[in-house]
């Protein structure tokens, strides 16, 4: 068992420390917020004040974060920042979605120190993270991996090594992508099947018995038919993917329909549902309830 330290306990964050606790791994918790650590706490975790507090003695040090600006604060704060608190030879391993960019830099400057690097984004939501069924990008070295690959086979069911730093965050905006630009074209098409005056179940129904269906498809459309938008992945997180995908793209016309999809995001926010799931932006093209 290892000596763990875990950054961030937000929605994903608190269910995976939960899991490292219950294989037994001794773990100590962060959070910006502390209150948000209390059930850890109760369930075995140790508390610290400040992330480079948390990375003093730990074997590995795992963020899952909000966006590139947390990243950055909580890993280099001049004043409390995990990786100067880290011992040489242990292990950061940073699972927020991120741009690529960014965890290449960071990456460079965990080596500078002899600290080891893997960026470790996930596929899956909150149930996957509680279940501890996520999936695994794997940006870094094999031998890292090789390291690591206990702690993380405690939150995930399957580990994808895709290469070097940089290609577990690209290959994750891909991923979102190709999910949120299935949740903008599937809302849109409920509206326009409702408008055209179609039988909607009727007709999502057909659709799904073809190959032009998906499996995300399924879950998204049945969300979108009941109106159960409660929160898995909020509106204001995959928008923020897919801001680092364009920019990520040499330019947005380079990626036009990922950059429309956006547009479908932003006014969705703008409107107030940003907290909300991903699939109340049908609400832009229906009536709820209708
Ligand atoms: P979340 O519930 O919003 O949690 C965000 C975490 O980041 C919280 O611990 C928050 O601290 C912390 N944070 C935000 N800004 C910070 C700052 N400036 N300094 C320090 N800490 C800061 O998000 P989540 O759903 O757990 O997602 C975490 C990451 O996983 C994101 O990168 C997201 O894109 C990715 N992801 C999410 C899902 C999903 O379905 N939700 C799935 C796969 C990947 P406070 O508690 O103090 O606010």
């Amino acid at each position: 068992m290892s000596k763990i330290s875990f950054l961030g306990l937000g929605a994903m964050g608190s269910r995976m420390a939960s899991n490292l606790l219950k294989a037994g791994h001794s773990v100590t918790v962060w959070n910006r917020t502390p209150d948000t650590a209390t059930a850890l706490v109760s369930a075995g975790a140790t508390l610290a004040a400040t992330p480079r507090e948390a990375a003093t003695s730990a074997d590995f040090v795992i963020a899952m974060l909000r966006d590139n600006e947390a990243s950055r604060e909580v890993w280099l704060s001049i004043d409390s920042g995990a990786l100067a608190g880290m011992k040489t030879g242990a292990v950061a391993i940073e699972s927020s979605t991120l741009t690529p960019s960014w965890t290449r830099e960071l990456g460079g400057l965990a080596a500078e120190r002899g600290v080891k690097f893997l960026e470790a984004p996930v596929v899956g939501s909150r149930p996957q993270a509680e279940a501890a069924k996520l999936i695994y990008y794997i940006g870094g070295d094999e031998s890292t991996l090789k390291l690591a690959e206990p702690v993380l086979k405690a939150l995930g069911e399957s580990i994808h090594f895709v290469g070097p730093v940089g290609s577990g965050a690209l290959v994750k905006l891909a991923t979102n992508a190709l999910l949120g630009v299935q949740v903008t074209a599937l809302s849109e098409l409920i509206g326009l099947l409702r408008s055209a005056g179609a039988d909607v179940a009727a007709a999502i129904k057909a659709i799904s018995s073809t190959a032009a269906w998906s499996p995300a498809a399924s879950n998204l459309s049945a969300s979108m038919l009941t109106g159960n938008f409660a929160p898995q992945f909020p509106i204001e997180l995959i928008e923020k993917d897919f801001g680092y995908a364009v920019d990520t793209a040499s330019s947005p016309a380079a990626v036009p329909t990922i950059a429309a999809a956006r547009g479908v995001f932003q006014r969705a926010i703008e409107s107030g549902l940003g907290e909300k799931n991903m699939t109340s932006v049908v609400l832009q093209f229906i009536e709820w309830p209708s």
